[in-house]
């Protein structure tokens, strides 16, 4: 089968593979719509390391082609809905509550690109499909069920981690689609004021409808004053969805005691993060930092799209770019990896 990947660091192309195999738990799957990902060219510019001959992707929706004997839910021919994160729900870790991304260790739960080949494919493989594989509801559309496995999953659950609460004063930092998702996830829990930093004009409008007052361009001034002026005495929730190093700094530093910094953005593996200790109140302003992967399964993605279904939540709304045919996964590939200024999110229909 052909797939879209990586031969090494830096050498993005067509691979050539075998099918996967199916498990007894397991589901193979032909991908109906494809989204690449940030994280995929990060991936594909070593980012996480070193790895060859991988394809990407991680965000599709599906048909089921094959099932294996022990799958009770599914069966050929079914509709899914396929989470980024498919954990391994028989690891004693998440016996331990020990957040599902993290199954067995340090991103765990993340199979595709991180322990195998992802959905940019003729075919992928699902482990325990019944755990992990969502349905597609009436209701909702495939497009607007793809944006919840990753962008709504990750930039929700920086609203979760941030614990936005009715009033809050939050900053997002980065109105990709995974900051523009934190907005949304933030001004569905009852923020209050929501400032977002970035600039391409396609993001900031839907940034706007989304629930963002006001947006910051971190090319023009100093983004931590700017963000003062607005707000009195800066935010007490701060999620970070784009930027560098010194972003994180900067979060620390504009966030009230007392408040929470939610980071979901893929540093890179060469990064190292430090602020100075003044800015976290000499460690004792009760400035809590955290940081998270997406959120997988299929309760996560069957709850966001109850969002999608009841709350009339478009997600929909931040795809700028549909490519139609298998062969458009490259272009698709390679406007993600360029950032043109009009990209948000592109969706590749395979013509399944
Ligand atoms: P994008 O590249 O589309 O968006 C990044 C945003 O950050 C843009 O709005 C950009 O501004 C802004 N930005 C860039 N530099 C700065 C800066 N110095 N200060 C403030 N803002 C800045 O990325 P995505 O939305 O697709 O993804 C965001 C991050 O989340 C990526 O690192 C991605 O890999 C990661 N990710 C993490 C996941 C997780 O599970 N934790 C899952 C999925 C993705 P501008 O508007 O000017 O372009
Ligand atoms: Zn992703």
């Amino acid at each position: 089968m052909r797939g879209y990947g990586m031969f090494s660091v830096g050498n993005p192309g067509w691979l050539d593979k075998e099918r996967p195999a199916c498990g007894p738990l397991d589901a193979i799957v032909r991908p109906t719509i494809i989204a690449p990902c940030t994280s995929d060219t990060h991936t594909m510019h070593g980012g996480s390391g070193p790895k060859e001959n991988l394809i990407l992707g991680h965000e599709a929706v599906g048909i089921i082609n094959e099932v294996g004997p022990d799958v009770t839910r599914f069966k050929p021919g079914d509709y899914v809905v396929v989470p980024a994160c498919t954990p391994d729900w028989l690891q004693l870790g998440i016996q331990n509550k020990i957040s599902f991304s993290h199954d067995a260790g340090p991103f765990g739960g993340f199979k595709f690109l991180g322990q195998k080949d992802g959905v940019m494919a003729e075919y992928f493989h699902v482990n325990q499909a019944d755990a992990n594989l969502a349905p597609l509801p009436e209701g909702v559309s495939p497009e607007a069920a793809l944006m919840t496995v990753d962008m709504m999953s990750t930039g929700f659950y920086g609203a979760e981690m941030a614990e936005v609460a009715y009033g809050d004063t939050v900053v997002v930092y980065g109105i990709g689609p995974v900051g523009l998702m934190a907005i949304a996830g933030a001004a569905l829990r009852g923020a209050g004021q929501i400032i977002a930093v970035g600039t391409r004009p396609a993001s900031i409008e839907v940034a706007k409808d989304y629930g963002a007052n006001a947006i910051v361009s971190y090319k023009e001034g100093k983004v931590a004053e700017q963000i003062l002026e607005l707000t009195s005495g800066g935010p007490n929730k701060t999620i970070i969805a784009g930027g560098n190093p010194d972003t994180f700094a900067e979060a620390i530093a504009i966030t009230r005691e007392k408040g929470f910094i939610a980071n979901i953005n893929f540093f890179d593996v060469k990064d190292i993060l430090s602020f100075p200790a003044m800015t976290w109140g000499l460690g004792m302003a009760d400035k809590t930092i955290r940081g998270g992967f997406c959120p997988g399964g299929a309760e996560r993605l069957n709850a966001l799209m109850r969002v999608i279904k009841y709350r009339n939540f478009d997600a929909e709304r931040i795809i700028s770019h549909r490519f139609h045919g298998f062969d458009a996964m490259e272009e698709a590939f390679h406007l993600m990896d360029k950032k043109a200024p009009d990209l948000i999110k592109p969706i590749v229909y395979t013509g399944e």
